[in-house]
């Protein structure tokens, strides 16, 4: 599937321009997805990938013949010593950073009694554990450099990659559901945390997107089916529709958004159960 399909049009070209934006698990989905927007939007972009060079390298392409810089950096977002690495490489050839987006993240499915530690272990390691360390390295950066006017009100931005599951339990995702409520929770802490320092901590929080991720679940016109009744608004979404979230929350147009989640989901958490039912 074809991250760009949709409309990118709304996208304006100077809203990120002179930024420079790190997204993890820029290769594929949302967070490539993702890396274009940035891209389009005027900021120079680092690509993360922990597999699939060749995929990153096409992303890095893409996002250059926008007439902005990008690069293509390997790290394991759960490694500490991989985090540290790349976003010290990303201040020695960009110069800094101005956007961290925390996206990369996996699922690993089973039902309680049949999940094995590794398998919980895993998903916790790559999706908060992951997130932590993004954050951290990245607030660093933000504190050492301050605010710059010509660039952006904040000294920096953190956008956390969650889900609708941070909010609706998810029967057989103990591992992936309790590591986005974590986010959640590490979110909003943050953000409290670093706001004196003018540094905005906020989240978007998907529903059902059309990635690699959940090909189970809108692939046949049954499963199709099925998950549109989950969704008031009748459609799938598309990566592009996370982008412009991540885009908007990114940018001053957003500066006095702090610690917040946004929902972008087709009105899944409106439970749509309850339009019939109750
Ligand atoms: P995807 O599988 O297409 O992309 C996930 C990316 O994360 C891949 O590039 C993968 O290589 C990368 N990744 C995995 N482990 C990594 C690691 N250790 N280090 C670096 N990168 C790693 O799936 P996606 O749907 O694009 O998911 C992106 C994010 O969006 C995830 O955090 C996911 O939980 C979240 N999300 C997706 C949906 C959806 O419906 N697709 C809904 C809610 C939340």
């Amino acid at each position: 599937m074809d991250s760009t399909e949709a409309p990118q049009g709304v996208i304006q070209a100077h809203l990120l321009r002179g930024q420079k934006a790190l997204v993890t698990g820029a290769n594929s989905g949302i967070g490539m997805a993702t890396a274009l927007g940035l891209g389009r939007a005027g900021a120079d972009v680092v690509v993360n990938y922990v597999a699939d060079r060749d995929a990153a390298e096409k992303v890095v392409e893409e996002i250059t013949s926008f007439g902005v810089r990008a690069a293509a950096y390997e790290a394991d977002v759960s490694k500490e010593d991989q985090v540290v690495a790349m976003v010290d490489r990303m201040v020695q050839e960009f110069g800094t950073i101005d956007i961290m987006v925390a996206n990369a993240g996996l699922q690993r499915d089973a039902r309680l009694t049949d999940m094995t530690l590794a398998q919980w272990q895993k998903v916790i390691d790559v999706n908060l554990t992951g997130q932590f360390l993004c954050a951290r390295e990245a607030a660093k950066e933000f504190r050492r450099r301050g605010v710059v006017p010509e660039v952006s009100r904040a000294a920096g931005k953190i956008i956390c990659m969650s889900s609708v599951h941070q909010l609706i339990p998810w029967s057989g995702h103990v591992n992936y559901a309790s590591s986005k409520g974590g986010v959640q929770m590490m979110m909003q802490t943050l953000a409290q945390e670093l706001a004196p320092e003018k540094i905005r901590v906020n989240a978007v929080a998907p529903g059902a997107i059309k990635t690699p991720i959940n090909r189970s679940a809108w692939e046949t016109p049954e499963a199709r089916e099925d998950l549109l009744r989950l969704i008031p608004y009748d459609r799938i979404g598309d990566p592009v529709d996370i982008a412009h979230a991540v885009v908007a929350l990114s940018s001053d147009l957003m500066d006095y958004v702090v610690g917040t989640t946004l929902y972008v989901d087709g009105g899944m958490t409106l439970f749509p159960g309850f339009a019939t039912g109750g």
